[in-house]
């Protein structure tokens, strides 16, 4: 793959620190995910919280996607860029009356049901209503998977989900309750999950539960297999698009389907994460005793992964081609987690110097703060600067 380069001369009249978004990238990954999701006509639903630029939302929905929405600020952003209610499926742990109301009037096409209590409350909300909610449950599968542990989800011990030991019971309500009708699973394991095995033992657990329920003869139509599908942080150009040949092949080959039932897919991160790039400016390069710092104009309230999640994130010198250094590159806020990594090689680095975050499409902008009285920072599209 050849190696995307960035319009340094054009960085140079812009404020930083921006988001730089590759419109050609973006499309290119669409492009793939529609196409390879295809040819088993799997529903690709974009997981919106990764990223809700205007511009980037209005991408994926020429493209054709539908959207997984987990609040609703989120749903009313949907539909006002266009995408069409029943593409809309709503998660969440915690949906206020309010969001559940939004997603009655507007008809969405699922709600993603997190608990006894809420599937009681749609039930209620939409009685009145005179309307039927159609809900999903989304069942802890307990798969492990190998992430950061503030992105795993599907296990016993975290706050989202109905687990599986518990799914007699729900059915039970659901049994007693007139408006709502079950009409999906929803699972959503973790995040950034680069290895096959959680996804392949993901779909021996959903056979297993459809078995299970067969003998309540239950079988739902829609089977919702969640996101979490990872990106190469480490080589951004050599891996700009993740393998969603292998990723839905792998469903192919372990999830058989029952005549007419649809499989959904909530991809957020894989989407858009490689084409998006923090653009900064070098502020100082400080020797310190044992190490020289880079010190950026943009700081965790840009780009919080790092902090949160010990994330890691390619850092380039954009303005350099001098011969390697080493630096923890640091932002401006006072906390000392507000660092985008340490011991890093760049090239030799001076003021002024242009540095790029890399991979920093999902989760980067739709988290930035105002903290410290920051301004929340600009995006450039390469297809319009
Ligand atoms: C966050 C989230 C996703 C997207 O996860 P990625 O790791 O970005 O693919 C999908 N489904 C649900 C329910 C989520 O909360």
């Amino acid at each position: 793959m050849v190696k995307r380069t960035f319009p340094i001369d054009k960085f140079k009249d812009l404020q930083t620190p921006f988001y730089f978004y590759d419109v050609e990238l973006l499309k290119e990954t669409l492009r793939n995910v529609v196409a390879e999701a295809g040819k088993y006509d799997y529903k690709v639903h974009y997981a919106v919280k990764a990223n809700v630029n205007p511009r980037i939302l209005s991408i994926v929905c020429e493209n054709g996607l539908g959207v997984d929405c987990v609040s609703g600020g989120e749903i009313q952003t949907v539909l006002n860029i266009g995408f069409p209610a029943d593409k809309i499926v709503f998660a969440g742990v915690g949906k206020a009356d309010w969001e559940i109301n939004l997603g009655l009037d507007k008809n969405i096409f699922c709600f993603n049901v997190e608990s006894v209590p809420e599937l009681e409350v749609i039930n209620e909300l939409a009685g009145r209503k005179g309307k039927i909610a159609p809900v999903a449950l989304r069942i802890n599968p307990e798969v492990s998977v190998h992430t950061h542990h503030h992105i795993t989800t599907g296990m016993k011990e975290n706050k989202f989900g109905i687990n599986l030991d518990q799914l007699d019971t729900v059915l039970d309500t659901l049994d007693l309750l007139s408006s709502v009708k079950l009409i999906g699973l929803h699972f959503h394991i973790g995040s950034q999950l680069v290895d096959k095995e959680p996804f392949q033992a993901l779909c021996s657990r959903v056979n297993e539960l459809q078995q299970q329920l067969a003998k309540r003869k239950i079988q739902v139509e829609h089977i919702n297999f969640g996101g979490g599908l990872g990106i190469d942080y480490a080589c951004p150009d050599r891996n700009p698009i993740p393998d969603f040949k292998e990723y839905f092949e792998l469903f192919h080959t372990h999830f058989p389907v029952y005549p007419g039932q649809k499989i959904h897919f909530e991809p957020g991160r894989s989407i858009v994460g490689q084409c998006g790039n923090l653009i900064s400016q070098t502020l100082y390069v400080k020797e310190g005793s044992f190490k020289k710092f880079v010190i950026l104009d943009a700081g965790f309230t840009e780009l919080i992964r790092p902090a949160f999640y010990e994330a890691y994130h390619k850092i380039e010198n954009l303005s350099s081609k001098e011969p390697i250094e080493v630096y923890d590159v640091v932002g401006p806020v006072c906390e000392s987690s507000d660092c985008f990594g340490k011991q890093i090689d760049l090239n030799k680095t001076r003021r002024g110097d242009i540095i790029a975050i890399r991979s920093a499409g999902a989760y980067g902008e739709t988290m930035a703060s105002q903290y410290n009285c920051r301004q929340l920072p600009k995006a450039y599209f390469s297809d319009t600067l």
